[in-house]
């Protein structure tokens, strides 16, 4: 038989079988009837998993995850507010990221970045052979503020728009209204791009564009378990969109990503917000103190709603310098390189007041 050269000979979209609820529901089952002969799996779990974990775990990790993560994401729906349906969720925002590249990002397709920003989405966006359209901020005297019109007029060439607010490495919010502005701008082009939203860092900043998704169904907005739930460790993102967005990037996400005990852990801290609330306040008064504490020593701070902060340090080689004082003493600064907008600048992130001490002590 010959195979149209149109035609995949197999499909397209890689699921697994239903999960132990799913087939229990349907079938008039307890959850623990059910055997999987389907996962090439084992039945039991390596016995020297009780050295590094306190008990059994459960869902048991002898068997794949609940590739549908449901638990996992009526408690990211409860968070956000948004219906379960309106998420996906993935090993990281980075890995939302990447479904936005692979299923919006074909060859020879362009997306809209606007410089400086979190390197991954050119990253992404190089990697499926979509040109970059590198859109520069406005200055740090406006606040890296996007560059409006220059992006209004290029959205017509775009599949996709990667947007950080805050953003990332400037520590900066967009002006109230931007993401709006550019979501009205795209919707009069017969075919809108994507606009991602990536809100890593909205928790410090208590603020989101989630209410925009129902007039903009090309809105897409990412969230991360790593910044201000504190669990970068775990893996845990999620991305927050009107059904067609959720279900293409559905389309191309590997089913079990996020491990078990990545879900489970993710499920309890987003019971838990009020921890990660907590941990923003803390930040923005510990802010304040460490951003005091740089200026005093003459270093320029960037005003910053996030956990870290920009500082511009004087030409490339002194910030080399003064990275290389600080490694020294053990303590490790973002950098930048000589070709990058922010050479000269260095990244630090807010910790402890007693981390904090001991940076601000190395460059006295
Ligand atoms: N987006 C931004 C703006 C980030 O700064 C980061 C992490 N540095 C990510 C996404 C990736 O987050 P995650 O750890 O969830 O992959």
């Amino acid at each position: 038989m010959t195979v149209p050269a149109t035609a995949s000979p197999v499909s397209q979209v890689y699921t697994w079988e239903p999960s132990n609820r799913a087939i229990a529901a349907r079938y008039g089952l307890a959850p623990e009837q059910i055997i999987r002969f389907d996962t090439n799996t084992s039945p039991v779990a390596p016995d020297f998993l009780a050295d590094v974990l306190p008990g059994p775990f459960e869902p048991p990790l002898n068997e794949y995850p609940d590739s549908a993560y449901d638990a996992l994401t009526v408690a990211a729906a409860t968070y956000t507010g948004v219906e379960p349906r309106e998420i996906v969720v993935a090993a990281g925002a980075d890995e939302i990221l990447d479904l936005v590249a692979k299923a919006y990002l074909p060859a020879g397709s362009s997306a809209l970045v606007p410089i400086p920003t979190y390197p991954m989405y050119g990253v992404l966006t190089g990697q499926r052979a979509s040109r970059i359209l590198a859109v520069p901020r406005r200055g740090p005297e406006e606040g890296f503020a996007l560059d409006m019109e220059a992006v209004i007029a290029r959205l017509g060439e775009v599949a996709v728009v990667w947007l950080c607010d805050p953003n990332n490495p400037t520590g900066a919010a967009e002006p109230e209204d931007t993401v709006e502005r550019v979501l009205e701008a795209s919707a009069a082009l017969p075919s809108p791009p994507l606009v991602v939203v990536d809100e890593a860092y909205t928790e410090f900043l208590g603020r989101t564009v989630l209410g925009l998704r129902g007039r903009f169904r090309n809105l897409l907005v990412v969230r991360t378990m790593s910044k201000a739930f504190a669990l970068p460790g775990i893996r845990v993102g999620f991305g927050l969109a009107a059904r067609p967005v959720i279900e293409r990037l559905e389309g191309v996400r590997p089913p079990g990503s996020v491990s078990t005990i990545s879900a489970e852990l993710a499920t309890a801290a987003l019971a838990r917000p009020d921890w990660a609330q907590r941990r923003a306040a803390d930040v923005a008064s510990e802010r304040a103190r460490f951003a005091g504490g740089l200026a005093e020593r003459g270093w320029q701070v960037s005003p910053s709603v996030t956990n870290f902060l920009l500082v511009r340090i004087g030409d490339h080689d002194a910030a080399e310098a003064a990275a290389d004082r600080l490694l020294r003493a053990g303590l490790v600064p973002r950098t930048f390189g000589p070709a990058n907008p922010l050479r000269g600048h260095l990244r630090l992130t807010v910790r402890s007041a007693a981390e904090n001490d001991r940076l601000l002590e190395a460059i006295t």
